[in-house]
């Protein structure tokens, strides 16, 4: 705050705020002022007239009158004037001149007078001189610099007047009025500090109350917040147009109405009226209200005011902001962290998290059973029919199995085509007729876009018993049991059995090392003949993979090639077989042709392509004998991408078979997709050629239809005369079998080579394969 008189430090505003009051106070009590000193000066004039000369009063009344008038007019100046800076400074100088200028003349008239004055007089003089000092300093409170100069002045004319009588009296006089100037002259100061104090801290709440306005004025405006007031029973009062468009009520209305009657739940209402009623302040309660049907979550803010003030009894003030919007928001990324945005089925995430909890809170003698199910052949409806309508049937699956579901079961997508259900409780006990039921509704035909889609499901189901202690094992189990659903034939329900966990961890063993043998040279192609109908002649040979581990002894495809697969090792694997049977195949007689089995995940393979071609070139092996053997699941997967790559080898002028043609999904429609060289009939059909009519029936049509398609037959699994009789009968051009041959080693054969060429001796070479896929996807083993 301020300190004797020194406004400098403080900002400009605040000065010239300072000064301008110092002149309007100033012009307030001047006319009295003014009045007083002249019924002073008339008195003094009628006292003296005698003892002093005409002259004298003449004077003294002419420079009274003017210094009245000039007083007068400055005290108006304000009113009227430019109130500049300048303009200000200058006039308080003339008023502090026009003071200075009446001291003159008291002091001076009053220490004239002293020398004149009889002893009666004197003591009126006294009078006068000691009231026109400290009048002063209440006249010119607001101007210290006046009422200083003014008590100053006084001071030191009475001092000289006191001189000059001289005397014991007056020396004490002068210390007596010395000392009363100086308490006066300090009191100006101090005076003037509080006057200027008081309008500072007045400018300080005036501009603090104008911040906190303009404050408020921001907050009604903001769209999501507002301000209440309450009575002591929390009935609102004087409710803003905010509150009332927010609440979507009349205004009116609203007043006097009980802020918890706007709140829906009843443990809010209760927890703010305690608050209410105890006069506790409390901090973003957060509720949710009805708004016209609508819901919307409120933070309510409130504190009891000191004063129940007002007619209105406000007791209580507060703000409301409005966190509907940012509610939804939280709720919508928790729906869609936890739901599945395609089938708004729980997902992966919530239903482990789930699980969890679950298993965390089981007891030993609760149930609960875990159904694992993934739609079969899902990829190849995809591929056929496009991802609109795979993304339809598994909407369209989803709201079938939600039929099935009951309260209290979770059932989500936890990927792709895979679903999974939970069951506790009583319902758990129903795993194997859930279960069940899920085979049997997945496998009704489903009608999208006019197309009739049947797909299977394959359902794996695990329990849990005490002594599993994580809901992983759990998942683990039903995963397994979903495994061998898969490898039993697909479209059915297995349940977990101990075994399957060693199954899979067998698997793992191989997998490891199949991986190692990759570095050794454990890999072997043996050759088995394909003999022509007509002519009883061999015409060529299908190499087929022999694994000679040092352990396991010897591995047959059957029990590898799925692993290769599914690891994506077979790409390596296969490029060793089509170099190593293309090297064999060159030093054989020119009209032996050779067959190499492909694998789906082989035919994705970038490399594919060059690889056979480097592999004829460099064995100078004509594309001519080349045959590949494909299987139909290889057109049911990227169909168009491997129907591309087919077409390019084809025009390489290779011939490509339709291998094990009547087993898994076989359909006439593959045939054509693709205009295939040769159709080789799988054996299941060859063995019962005999005994069973359909069979016989079926291998006629295929024949009749490959005739008319101009591609040849190959029988397989061919292993006794009769049935080679009825294969000629049939019209079958070639036989593979025991009865013919068994894949054999290159060396047990003698009538292979054409005389000017020796067998060089090939080593297993593996080259780094341009693109080996990691494949876990179950589905692409072979069915
Ligand atoms: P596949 O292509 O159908 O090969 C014919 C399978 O039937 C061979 O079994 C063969 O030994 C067997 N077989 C031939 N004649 C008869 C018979 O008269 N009676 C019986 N019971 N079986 C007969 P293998 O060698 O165990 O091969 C099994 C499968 O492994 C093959 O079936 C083929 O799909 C796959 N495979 C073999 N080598 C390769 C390879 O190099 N690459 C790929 N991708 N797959 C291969
Ligand atoms: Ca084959
Ligand atoms: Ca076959």
């Amino acid at each position: 705050m301020l300190d004797d008189n020194n406004t400098g430090e403080l900002p400009q505003s605040d000065q010239d705020l300072i000064l301008r009051e110092q002149l309007a106070e100033h012009g307030k009590s001047v006319r009295v002022t003014v009045f007083a000193n002249i019924v002073n000066a008339v008195i003094l004039s009628a006292l003296f007239f005698d003892q002093a000369p005409l002259a004298m009063h003449i004077l003294w009344y002419a420079m009274f009158a003017y210094l009245s008038i000039s007083r007068l007019h400055l005290a108006e100046q304000p009113k009227t004037m430019d109130l500049s800076r300048a303009n200000m400074l200058k006039l308080k100088k003339r008023i502090t001149f026009n003071a200075a200028g009446y001291a003159h003349m008291w002091g001076t008239g009053v220490a004239c007078l002293l020398s004149v004055a009889t002893p009666n007089q004197l003591m009126l003089l006294a009078i006068i001189g000691a009231g026109k000092m400290s009048t002063a300093v209440v006249s010119y409170r607001h101007i210290p610099e006046a009422s200083r100069a003014w008590t100053l002045i006084v001071c030191v004319g009475l001092t000289a007047g006191l001189l000059y009588l001289g005397g014991i009296e007056s020396y004490a006089a002068i210390a007596l009025l010395v000392m009363f100037a100086a308490v006066l002259y300090v009191n100006c100061g101090n005076i003037f500090d509080n006057f200027a104090n008081q309008l500072v801290a007045g400018q300080e709440i005036r501009r603090s109350a104008e911040t906190v306005k303009l404050l408020l004025n921001d907050f009604e405006e903001q769209a999501s917040s507002w301000l209440f007031s309450a009575d002591a029973d929390g009935r609102l009062v004087d409710v803003c147009d905010r509150f009332a468009e927010a609440a979507q009520q009349p205004r009116e209305a609203m007043n006097g109405m009980k802020l918890i009657s706007l709140i829906k739940d009843e443990d809010h209402r209760q927890l703010l009226t305690d608050h209410i009623v105890n006069g506790r302040p409390f901090r973003e309660i957060t509720v949710s209200i009805d708004v016209g049907g609508d819901q919307q979550w409120w933070t309510i803010s409130a504190r009891a005011t000191d004063e129940v003030s007002g007619p209105e009894n406000v007791a209580l003030r507060g703000v409301i902001e409005d966190i509907t919007a940012q509610k939804n928001a939280e709720a919508k990324v928790s729906y869609m962290a936890h739901f599945d945005g395609l089938t708004d089925l729980p997902n992966r995430r919530l239903f482990t998290e789930t699980l969890n909890r679950t298993i965390h809170r089981v007891e030993p003698d609760d149930q609960v059973s875990l159904i694992f199910f993934d739609l079969d052949h899902f990829k190849a409806i995809n591929d056929t029919l496009g991802h609109p309508i795979g993304d339809k049937l598994l909407q369209m699956i989803a709201r079938r199995l939600e039929k099935l579901a009951k309260p209290g079961d979770l059932l989500a997508r936890i990927g792709g085509d895979e679903f999974a259900l939970l069951l506790t409780g009583a319902r758990a006990d129903c795993a194997d007729v859930v279960a069940g039921s899920i085979v049997e509704k997945i496998g009704e035909p489903f009608l999208i876009d006019d197309h009739n889609i049947v797909s299977g499901v394959s359902v794996g189901v695990a329990a849990w018993a005490p002594p599993m202690d994580d809901a992983n094992q759990l998942l683990k189990y039903a995963d397994l049991a979903l495994y061998s659903a898969k490898g039993a034939g697909r479209n059915r329900v297995a349940f977990f059995e101990e075994g399957m966990d060693v199954a899979a961890k067998a698997r793992r063993n191989l997998e490891l090392d199949l991986r190692a043998s990759l570095g050794r040279d454990e890999m072997r192609l043996h050759y088995q003949p394909l003999i022509d109908l007509k002519t009883q002649n061999k015409i060529g040979y299908e190499a087929l993979l022999r694994w000679k581990h040092p352990e396991r002894g010897v591995v047959m495809p059957d029990d590898f090639i799925a692993v290769a697969e599914e690891t994506g090792m077979i790409v390596q694997l296969g490029e060793w077989v089509i170099r190593k049977a293309l090297d064999d195949a060159a030093n054989w007689d020119e009209q032996l042709t050779v067959a190499i089995n492909l694998s789906p995940t082989q035919m994705r393979s970038a490399s594919l392509v060059s690889t056979i071609v480097n592999a004829l070139a460099s064995s100078g092996v004509d594309p001519g004998r080349l045959e590949l053997e494909i299987t139909e699941s290889i057109l049911m997967q990227d169909s168009q991408a491997n129907i591309r790559t087919l077409h390019t080898l084809r025009n390489l002028g290779i011939r490509i078979s339709l291998d094990d043609f009547g087993t898994g999904y076989s359909s006439l429609n593959y045939l054509r997709s693709f205009p295939f060289d040769k159709i080789k009939i799988d054996r299941c059909f060859v063995s019962e050629i005999d005994t069973r009519e359909d069979c016989r029936a079926i291998i006629r049509s295929v024949i009749s239809l490959a005739q008319n398609l101009g591609m040849t037959t190959t029988a397989e699994g061919v292993e006794r005369e009769d049935q080679v009789e009825e294969l000629r009968l049939e019209g079958c051009d070639q036989v593979q079998g025991f009865l013919y041959g068994k894949a054999e080693a290159l060396e047990e054969y003698t009538d292979l080579r054409s005389s000017d060429k020796t067998i060089p001796h090939v080593k297993t070479v593996y080259l780094p394969a341009a693109e080996v896929p990691v494949i876990t996807d179950r589905r692409r083993k072979k069915a």
